[in-house]
């Protein structure tokens, strides 16, 4: 094949003690899945189907060892989001939950980071997300830790600080819709692909983050990432 322009660069996420690596195909985000924060949004957590929204390929930053992110243009309110992140290595369509974890390549933490003024303003317009939420280097994540080494994680305190103090607060088992539930709604939707990522929903405690601030994330079994905001 004889390519006109350069090939779009390829983004790919590290693999806990290995020297592979996952090319990231898409990344599909569950909204609202913890209960407290869809109240802290100002919305009843009561349990619709789940919805998504997506991200860019290149929203996604490795962080497998501490990163930095550019603070995004279009915004004064840059919110962190810490969610678990599940990296597909098969794909499907229609797949059933009680088969869904079988298409589960592995499991890291992540960031849904946020424009949450042009999410907020967007929402209450009626027009989508997608500025919000769908931007260049939104989405650092970890080192993917493989379902065949750690198993499928259903309970892990999950966590955020920035600057060392406490901000988001919770446990995965706590999701509103599972993460076997969330892929067999989403493949209702779509034919998903291995390298397919899906990005879980986060708990309460979402806040704004300035140039400067470190934030450290971690879920228990998935180790820590470390996101450094540069202006
Ligand atoms: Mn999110």
């Amino acid at each position: 094949m004889k390519l006109a322009l350069q090939a779009p660069p390829l983004h790919t996420l590290a693999i806990a003690n290995s020297d592979e690596r996952v090319a990231v195909n898409r990344v599909f985000c569950v909204g609202r899945n913890y209960a407290a924060h869809a109240r802290e949004m100002g919305k009843d957590p009561d349990r619709e189907a789940p919805f998504f929204f997506m991200k860019p390929a290149s929203a996604v930053v490795d962080a497998a060892a501490p990163v930095s992110v550019p603070y995004p243009p279009q915004t004064k309110n840059y919110h962190h989001e810490i969610e678990l992140v599940v990296v597909l290595g098969k794909g499907g369509r229609n797949i059933p939950a009680a088969q869904a974890l079988d298409h589960v390549y592995g499991y890291a933490v992540g960031l849904d980071m946020t424009r949450r003024n042009l999410q907020l303003e967007a929402r209450d317009k009626g027009r989508p997300w997608e500025f919000g939420k769908s931007f260049s280097q939104s989405a650092p994540i970890g080192a993917v830790h493989r379902a065949a080494d750690i198993g499928h994680p259903a309970e892990a305190a999950i966590s955020l600080t920035v600057n060392g103090q406490a901000r988001q607060s919770s446990d995965i088992a706590k999701l509103i819709w599972s993460v076997a539930e969330s892929i067999a709604v989403l493949s209702e939707f779509e034919e998903l692909q291995p390298g397919d990522v899906l990005m879980t929903g986060t708990p309460e405690g979402v806040n704004a983050v300035v140039a400067g601030d470190v934030m450290l994330g971690a879920i228990s079994g998935l180790g820590q990432i470390e996101v450094r905001v540069t202006a």
